[in-house]
């Protein structure tokens, strides 16, 4: 099937009541693993690909290896996504490569760094959304700051900084016509989102409940939402590793925030651990092999099988053969006749 928008596979997941798997990748074989995972379980996916991946990659690479995935694979809706874009720019060039969706994290300064003002935030979002959607394009926002780092992209400290607020998230979601919408709900990029199992003090599912009885429409997206499974630990350490002991965000409290609003789960993490964990285990048991294809076919099935499980999980196995694509044309021709525009209060009123 040809890239599809990551609306209608979000609109398709609502209507389904599951959520999306939205994978990081900065190469072929995250690529392969991914749309094996998809083949397996009969998924629809959302690839995508942070600055950092296509400052890696380089941007014809990556588009070149998802419209390979797209003919591989015609059964699966596929949608390629902007994470983390910065400014208008970066959104811009992604939807000039063939990017079908982007984030617009405008909840940063273009620094990637510094918090932005609401203001701010509304003023680049509106702007991308506008150039987005009129190319048929969709468009995440971003409300409220993540904690951590990730690939030089994030405030950093704790998840629990500059969460979201729901006026401010309704506001938003009205003001710029966001097609999905991540919120900060306590959780954090990277590996070490918590130092114990979270509960409700630090991970804030009675705020995304509250978000989300607000914003009935709107696709709630969690970022940081690798569970950082202590078995994945635990084969990087066996193997020479160092990690220090974590937490992520559990599946269980995944499929809470699904049963409320979030349809698009952000995950990386896990298949990094995946890889690494694999790749460790042949160094160690296998010090003679020098052939990278031996350690990259088993980080390779390591990290389809992190996907393939997710993919279980979040609900979205099984639904690849729910619905044909929409061209991005037919999308463009959506949002100009106000079908597929998206704003809260309109609805309320
Ligand atoms: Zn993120």
């Amino acid at each position: 099937m040809p890239l599809v928008s990551t609306r209608q596979l979000l609109d398709e997941a609502a209507k389904g009541g599951y959520g999306v798997g939205a994978f990081n990748v900065n190469d072929m074989e995250q690529i392969q693993a991914i749309m094996e995972a998809a083949k397996e379980t009969n998924s629809p996916v959302i690839i995508q690909a942070s600055r950092g991946a296509r400052a890696f990659a380089q941007d014809n690479y990556l588009y070149h290896l998802m419209l390979a995935a797209a003919e591989l694979y015609p059964q699966i809706p596929l949608a390629m996504h902007l994470d983390h874009g910065n400014s208008f720019e970066t959104c811009e060039s992604a939807i000039k490569l063939g990017f079908t969706s982007v984030m617009m994290d405008g909840s940063l300064k273009p620094d990637g760094k510094t918090p932005a003002t609401f203001e701010e935030n509304v003023a680049v979002t509106k702007k991308v959304v506008d150039y987005a959607h009129e190319r048929g394009i969709s468009v995440e926002g971003e409300i409220g700051v993540l904690g951590g780092i990730e690939d030089g992209h994030g405030a950093g400290g704790s998840g629990l900084d500059h969460v979201t607020d729901p006026d401010q998230a309704v506001e938003f979601a009205e003001l710029t016509g966001v097609d999905s919408l991540a919120i900060a709900i306590g959780t954090s990029h990277g590996a070490y989102k918590f130092t114990k199992k979270p509960d409700g003090s630090v991970l804030k599912m009675d705020l995304l409940i509250a978000i989300h009885k607000r914003l009935p429409k709107t696709h709630l997206v969690m970022h940081g939402s690798s569970s950082v499974p202590k078995d994945l630990q635990d084969i990087i350490n066996q193997y020479g590793g160092k990690l220090k002991e974590t937490w992520g965000v559990p599946v269980e409290e995944i499929q809470l925030g699904i049963k409320n609003g979030v349809r698009k789960v952000n995950v990386d993490t896990d298949n990094r651990l995946a890889i690494t964990g694999a790749i460790r285990k042949v160094f160690i048991e296998s010090p003679e092999k020098f052939d990278p294809r031996d350690y990259m076919k088993p980080a390779r099935a390591a990290m389809q099988k992190v996907v393939a499980q997710r993919m279980v999980q979040f609900g979205q196995a099984g639904h690849a053969g729910d619905y044909t694509a929409i061209s991005i044309a037919d999308m463009a021709k959506g949002y100009a006749n106000g079908t597929l525009v998206t704003k809260p209060l309109v609805g309320a009123k």
